[in-house]
């Protein structure tokens, strides 16, 4: 990820070692290559728009620096911009001052929310939290043995009624509605001080699936909305994430299969756009790809 970017910026960046003051049209020139590179890493034309905009303000109001030659402060004005991009601070889980915190989980089909739900609920868990993990992917076949066999893996229980289970709060309805909600009622019976709702998506954004998700929302009431997108799915990252802020007001982005070798801009623009942090990256399928996404870091590896 982020590899042809990356290679691209460095050239730019090399074109301007050894000059001992930059000129207008330096600028000019380096800005455009900024602006060429992240266009053809499918970063998003306002975002993009914005950054070119801001590197060229901050470039010609160089003072003329002991520590740091014209190239060296470029390439911080450029990192400190990603960064910004990228949602600033590293953002911190919000963990409710009552518990059970209740997480939910959205995205589209395939993005990999029940991957990142056995995930999260490992890393809580080594970090001395009680996780449950709720089932409500009634959409998909098989999402529910997915999470079932994540939880395992994780060693967390998962809440997953079906006619037949029995549970203290039965819902068995294959109302996702219902299940989130006993999901949590379930948590605070049994004293897990976290849960973390997996929801349905579709493969595109569509009405009635954002109508549950928003229904669901309401019904858990959760301390965070994590909007789980699939980092190679190029420029319609941004409509989707827009859709997906719209119907569910998400707290924080993850940005999932950050290992993969997609250009990675349109994965750059969802924080942008949305203007809600990016939390978390997921980059493998084993539960321990998984980190804290730090954008200050993000944007050191990208300029690298
Ligand atoms: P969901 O429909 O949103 O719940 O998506 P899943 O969690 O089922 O993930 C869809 C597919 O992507 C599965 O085959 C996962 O193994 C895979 N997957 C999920 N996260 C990652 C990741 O970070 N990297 C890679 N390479 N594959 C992933």
């Amino acid at each position: 990820m982020f590899n042809s970017l990356s290679d691209r910026l460095t050239a730019t960046f090399k074109s301007l070692r050894g000059k001992g003051r930059l000129s207008e049209a330096d600028i000019d020139g380096t800005v455009r290559e900024i602006r060429r590179a992240l266009l053809d890493a499918d970063v998003a034309v306002p975002v993009v728009r914005e950054f070119a905009a801001h590197v060229k303000e901050r470039a010609l109001g160089l003072e003329v620096s002991q520590s740091l030659n014209p190239g060296q402060q470029v390439v911080k004005i450029v990192n400190d911009e990603l960064v910004r991009i990228l949602g600033g601070e590293t953002r911190r889980l919000n963990l409710a001052k009552t518990p059970p915190t209740v997480i939910m989980l959205a995205g589209l089909q395939g993005a990999g929310k029940t991957t990142l739900a056995g995930k999260l609920a490992k890393w809580l868990k080594a970090q001395g939290h009680t996780p449950l993990l709720v089932a409500c992917d009634l959409q998909r076949p098989n999402a529910v043995k997915q999470l079932q066999i994540n939880g395992q893996r994780a060693g967390v229980p998962v809440y997953a009624p079906h006619p037949g289970v029995s549970s203290e709060f039965e819902s068995a309805t294959g109302d996702p509605v219902a299940v989130a909600r006993d999901g949590v009622a379930e948590a605070r019976a049994k004293l897990h001080d976290v849960v973390i709702v997996d929801t349905a998506g579709r493969l595109g954004v569509d009405e009635e699936m954002m109508r549950q998700a928003a229904d669901i929302r309401a019904a858990v009431n959760p301390d965070e909305v994590l909007f789980v997108i699939d980092a190679m799915i190029g420029q319609d990252a941004v409509n989707t994430a827009q859709a997906f802020n719209d119907g569910v007001n998400f707290t924080g982005v993850v940005l999932s299969k950050l290992d993969g070798d997609a250009r990675g801009g349109a994965a750059l623009s969802v924080a942008s756009i949305t203007g809600k942090p990016v939390m978390f990256a997921s980059t493998g399928e084993t539960l321990d790809d998984f980190e804290v996404f730090h954008p200050d870091r993000m944007a050191s590896r990208i300029l690298d």
